[in-house]
């Protein structure tokens, strides 16, 4: 999957790199977070609520969390990147939707939302 917009960076050192795999991370590995802000939606897509942030250094990262905390399933999800946001919903039936949008957020500020942090 490739979602357009990240400031994430990771950066693997030798002995990662050396390994071939690219989901392969130490910790002196150079790292740098990302953050993700949160929003629920259910059949409206337009109407959404802003649920939380999540700390991750991969849109992966952040939206797996986002399939193992908020679905009790993970059947029939459907995940998405478009332009600015990343999406996971789940369609029950035709009137009947539930998912969550995830943007970058680069402010992050100390507003009291809750904060994931998957680093
Ligand atoms: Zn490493």
């Amino acid at each position: 999957m490739n979602c357009y917009y990240t400031f994430s960076m990771i950066t693997q050192c030798t002995d990662c790199s050396n390994t071939g795999k690219k989901d392969q991370f130490c910790d002196k590995c150079i790292k740098v977070a990302d953050y993700f802000d949160v929003f629920q939606y259910t059949n409206d897509v337009d109407n959404k609520e802003l649920v939380g942030r999540i700390k991750a250094y991969r849109w992966k990262d952040a939206l797996d969390y986002v399939k193992k905390s908020f679905f009790a399933d993970n059947f029939d999800l459907v995940t998405n990147c478009e332009k600015d946001f990343a999406f996971v919903e789940k369609k029950f039936d035709k009137e009947k939707v539930i998912g969550y949008k995830l943007y970058l957020n680069p402010i992050h500020g100390n507003d009291k939302i809750t904060l994931w942090n998957l680093t």
